[in-house]
């Protein structure tokens, strides 16, 4: 089966007929074929995009929203198939695309085509000099957003909904590796009458297609999620054009566990943030630092938790981790796995790859622990991304802050601790954008959602995402 372009409400092979293999993680087969699309595939989708945007700009924000709203509805209906789709293209487990990833898909354009009915502008009356300002939040223009393979349609439409009801037209590209809910949204916004050219769908490789994007003199902002070195990149080529820029990228995640946690609820938590989509979300625990105290019963219990986690096919419903979503990227992670042995680090369990009955040929690893003699070692500082965590004991919590907060990386942190105090102190020093006390992954999307440090530059969510696709414009009247 080939995946097409979707420009212009149209679904188009690509202009120069080149196509790339698309895989099955679970088995290793190729299973369908997508674009690569060149820069002429990217000027179609501009020039579509352009095109709409008067008239898109102009639409009622009643209008966006009942569309957005409609886009939501159907992304819902749709369930089943997209999470089929999506735990095929990606490995993970398909309970896992039911719960949570088709439909926080669906809450991005629900949210956002809420959100956009709200969304208001600031006055200020200039007192003693005869004046009012007030400023106007227009839409930019044609904007890129681009996606990576971990939470395929999520993080897509996390971009594309916020983008489209602030009154932009969009050319989007998702990950080369995970193609096809980007497609499959399609058909849907053509169902729920989304206007003809407003939202285009290119696919390729990031350094064909996602390069012609990015420097595309007339695309004005570019939404990015992905890898550290690939928004470095980004930002160097966007930059002296001045487009918008937003970056989410790459994490190193503590997760922080004192001695007077809730402890069950810590365990089973802290199971699910090192191992939830095979360690695949930029927001998992990674590193697990847990109080000298605990840090034996810890070890053990955990230990026995992860061993019980079940590796299998992801349509099976009793797996509990999938394949992981290609062999470039399995082989990366077992290489940090001899990369932890060389530094000394000691596997408590996993650290194998696995062969799944009948699927032999899919990327399956087992859930990996490692316990690092230090936190200097290159397991602790590098994204691995994929289902490894290490372990190790602090003793006070100046020892737990400086070894979290000397990593490059600040997107999210986890702490567990009944204690106010300290629970205050360590919020307001944890160099992350996301502090999680006691939970993890809780998200509400009217909150600020993004990294400092090497994970990244400005804000998603809420009204941060609007803000963002809007240009503000200051107009003074004197009177
Ligand atoms: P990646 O950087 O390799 O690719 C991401 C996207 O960028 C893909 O669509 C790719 O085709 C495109 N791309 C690559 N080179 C490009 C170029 N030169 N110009 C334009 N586009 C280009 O990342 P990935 O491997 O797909 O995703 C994994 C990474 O994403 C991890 O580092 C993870 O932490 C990060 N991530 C971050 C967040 C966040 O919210 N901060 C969320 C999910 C994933």
């Amino acid at each position: 089966m080939n995946i097409k372009n979707y420009i212009n409400g149209e679904f188009k092979n690509p202009v120069n007929n080149t196509w790339i293999d698309n895989y099955n993680p679970s088995d290793g087969m190729i299973y369908s074929q997508i674009p690569n699309s060149s820069r002429e595939d990217v000027e179609l989708a501009y020039c579509s995009a352009k095109s709409a945007f008067k008239q898109w700009s102009k639409t009622t924000l009643e209008e966006r929203s009942r569309i957005l709203i409609k886009i939501s509805e159907l992304i819902e209906a749709n369930l089943e198939r997209l999470a089929e789709a999506e735990s095929k293209d990606n490995g993970k487990p398909i309970s896992l695309a039911k719960a949570v990833d088709i439909p926080r898909s669906a809450s991005n354009f629900r949210f956002f085509g809420n959100a956009i009915t709200q969304f208001a502008s600031e006055s200020h009356e200039s007192v003693g000099q005869d004046a009012i300002n007030y400023t106007l939040r227009q839409s930019i223009g044609v904007v890129g957003c681009i996606s990576p393979w971990n939470l395929p349609l999520y993080l897509f439409t996390w971009k594309i909904a916020p983008a489209l009801a602030a009154g932009n037209c969009v050319v989007a590209k998702p990950s080369e590796v995970t193609p096809m809910t980007a497609y499959l949204l399609g058909e849907i916004c053509n169902e729920a009458g989304l206007p003809k050219g407003v939202l285009n769908i290119v696919h390729g490789l990031g350094t064909t297609t996602g390069q012609a994007i990015i420097e595309h003199e007339d695309i004005k902002a570019i939404s990015f999620t992905g890898g550290t070195a690939t928004g470095a990149h980004i930002a160097r080529v966007a930059a002296p054009m001045f487009k918008k820029l937003s970056l989410e990228l790459g994490g190193k995640n503590p997760n922080i566990i004192f001695a007077d946690c809730n402890y069950d609820d810590m365990l089973e938590t802290t199971v699910r943030s090192s191992f939830a989509n095979q360690g695949q979300i930029c927001l998992c625990g990674s590193r697990i630092f847990v109080e000298a105290s605990i840090y034996e019963k810890f070890k053990t219990d955990f230990v026995a938790k992860v061993k019980a986690l079940n590796v299998g096919h992801p349509s099976k419903k009793d797996t509990n981790i999938g394949a992981l979503v290609s062999k470039p990227h399995l082989e990366k992670v077992k290489e940090y796995i001899q990369i932890a042995k060389d530094e000394g680090g000691k596997i408590l369990c996993g650290g194998n790859e696995i062969l799944v009955e009948g699927f032999e040929n899919g990327y399956y690893l087992e859930p990996t622990v490692i316990e690092v003699p230090t936190d200097d070692c290159r397991v602790n500082q590098e994204e691995i991304f994929g289902p490894v965590v290490t372990i190790m004991p602090f003793e006070t919590e100046a020892e737990v802050l400086d070894m979290t907060n000397k990593v490059k990386y600040g997107l999210s942190a986890t702490l567990w601790t009944n204690n106010l105090t300290r629970t205050m102190q360590m919020s307001n020093q944890l160099q992350a954008g996301i502090v999680w006390v006691n939970t993890w992954m809780m998200r509400d999307l009217r909150t600020p959602f993004g990294g400092v440090k090497a994970s990244g530059v400005g804000r998603e969510g809420g009204f941060e995402a609007l803000r963002f696709f809007t240009e503000p414009k200051n107009v003074c009247i004197k009177y």
